[in-house]
């Protein structure tokens, strides 16, 4: 399938950059490994977003972007990209080994919370997620782990909890008490269990998924045996493994763009949270979606 434009990730910015492209008329599809409105989507509360005098939910928020999306046609596909190469005039996007091309390729992919720890690569998608309440409920009758304990962790813990058979919620911390009603709700559930004082050490599986969780819990060793992992805690990074060697990256996997949200490849962009290591905002993305939108219609014609 060929396509003028390919935007990788349906956050906030590649929303925006397909609002432009689809309202040019433009045969563009945005693809999404997780949940459609990316980070701001879990925000409980949203303040400094220019329009909502009282403020508005991530989840309201990200309806509305949707809703204008679809006014003009934006395609929004379910599926991860794990590749891009260029071929003559078009690049070539893997979405989980299947090609499509398209003359213009927008990488919106943000940020992802990262352990780094072994396993957590390669069994991604295997067991290993990211998203919660995009992927709990493939767990049900599973045992799972959710790493991570901010309330919004605890939020998406109790989605999974309504699917899993048995639920670790592995904490950092000393302890994970009934503090708030979220964690109330949670440790009511049966089979929810919390593995506190504990640092992931590895994912451990095989060819057909997630085995287990190996923990280090207060010096002694401590493996869960789960079919899932959560990890929704650890250092934000850029999600550009699949872009090492086609574009140049900063050190930390950032995009370097130039004015235009350009990157060193003619016709592929970078744009929001995945290409600048600080002023991560609703308002920054939306602003560089509109910029590579504008810039790649332009492109489009050149070429
Ligand atoms: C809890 C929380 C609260 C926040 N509150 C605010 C706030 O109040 N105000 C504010 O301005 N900002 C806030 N932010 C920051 C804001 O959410 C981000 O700056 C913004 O979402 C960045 O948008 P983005 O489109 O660049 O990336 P993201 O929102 O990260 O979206 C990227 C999308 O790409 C997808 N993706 C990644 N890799 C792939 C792949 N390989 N294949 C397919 N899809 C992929 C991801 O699943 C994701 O949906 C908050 C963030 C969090 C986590």
């Amino acid at each position: 399938m060929e396509y003028d434009v390919i935007i990788i990730g349906a956050g906030p910015a590649g929303l925006t950059a397909g609002i432009y492209l689809a309202r040019a008329g433009k045969k563009v599809i945005c693809l999404e490994q997780g949940r459609v409105g990316g980070q701001i989507s879990i925000a409980g509360h949203v303040d400094n977003y220019p329009g909502f005098p009282e403020g508005t939910t991530g989840a309201d928020l990200i309806a509305l972007f949707e809703a204008q999306a679809k006014r003009f046609g934006l395609a929004v596909q379910m599926g991860r990209v794990d590749g891009v190469k260029v071929e003559g005039a078009f690049k070539e996007v893997s979405v989980s080994g299947f090609p499509l091309k398209a003359k213009v390729v927008i990488v919106a992919t943000g940020l992802v919370q990262k352990l780094g720890i072994p396993g957590e690569e390669e069994l991604l998608g295997k067991g290993v997620s990211y998203c919660a309440t995009c992927d709990g409920a493939l767990f049900r009758g599973r045992p799972v782990a959710v790493i991570g304990t901010a309330d919004w962790v605890v939020e998406e813990a109790i989605f999974v909890a309504n699917y899993a058979s048995k639920l670790y919620i592995v904490a950092k911390g000393p302890k994970f008490e009934p503090t708030t009603e979220s964690r109330k709700e949670l440790l009511a559930f049966e089979g929810v269990e919390a593995v506190t004082g504990a640092t992931p050490l590895e994912v451990t599986g095989d060819n057909r998924g997630v085995t287990g969780l190996r923990l280090d819990v207060g010096g002694e060793e401590r493996s869960l045996d789960v079919d899932g992992v959560f990890v929704l805690s650890g250092k934000k990074r850029p999600g550009t493994e699949f872009l090492k060697g086609v574009v140049e990256l900063t050190e930390e996997g950032y995009i370097k763009v130039g004015e235009n949200c350009e990157s060193s490849l003619p016709g592929i962009y970078g744009i929001g949270d995945v290409c600048r290591s600080e002023f991560h905002q609703v308002a920054t993305a939306v602003g560089e979606g509109a910029i590579a939108g504008m810039d790649a219609i332009r492109y489009l014609k050149g070429n």
